[in-house]
């Protein structure tokens, strides 16, 4: 079955998507950084298509370095095991120097990457999200995990990767 890998890093909403496209609560969704332990698989389908999602996590935060390594080695198993990566940031705090390492990792893989704009809730975040397009990635795709605006047109874009 195909499968789609959510990557990025803490606290961008990688749990909520997840929890969203896989109908569940399985993942914990925090606050707080790096609550995510381990990878978590599960079963989606949009469009009468079915495919897996792994949300990507599994850091214990000690030190900054571990925490980047660790980060590191989750978008690595990513470029390997998954047929479509979402790599996710966040358009309320902007790119961030660990969006910059994630981004230098997935612009030399040849598995397709969807780049995500999470938390855009209302209108003017799509201007704001422009700036990621400074990642090399492409346009960002503007979306709202936790209204659920604009993931309908991204498991459209998903779907047709496969
Ligand atoms: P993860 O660390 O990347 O898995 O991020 P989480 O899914 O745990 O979310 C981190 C925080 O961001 C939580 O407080 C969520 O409620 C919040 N969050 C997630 N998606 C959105 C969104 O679309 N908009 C807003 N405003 N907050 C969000
Ligand atoms: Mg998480």
């Amino acid at each position: 079955m195909n499968l789609v890998a959510i990557v990025g890093r803490p606290n961008v909403g990688k749990s909520t998507l997840f929890n969203r496209l896989t109908g569940t609560r399985q993942a914990i969704v925090s606050d707080e950084a790096g609550t995510t332990r381990d990878r978590q698989y599960g079963k989606a389908e949009w469009t009468g298509r079915e495919f897996s999602v792994v949300d990507t996590g599994g850091w214990v935060v000690n030190s900054d370095d571990i925490f980047e390594e660790e980060i590191r080695k989750q978008v690595m198993l990513a470029t390997e095991e998954a047929d479509v990566i979402l790599f996710m940031v966040d358009v309320k705090t902007g790119v961030t120097d660990l969006d910059e390492q994630v981004a230098k990792i997935l612009r030399s893989t040849k598995v397709p990457v969807i780049l995500c704009a999470n938390k855009c809730d209302d209108n003017v975040s799509q201007y704001e999200a422009a700036e990621f397009y400074s990642l090399g990635l492409g346009d960002p795709y503007c979306i709202s995990s936790a209204t659920g605006s604009g993931t309908g047109d991204l498991l459209d874009l998903l779907v047709s990767k496969f």
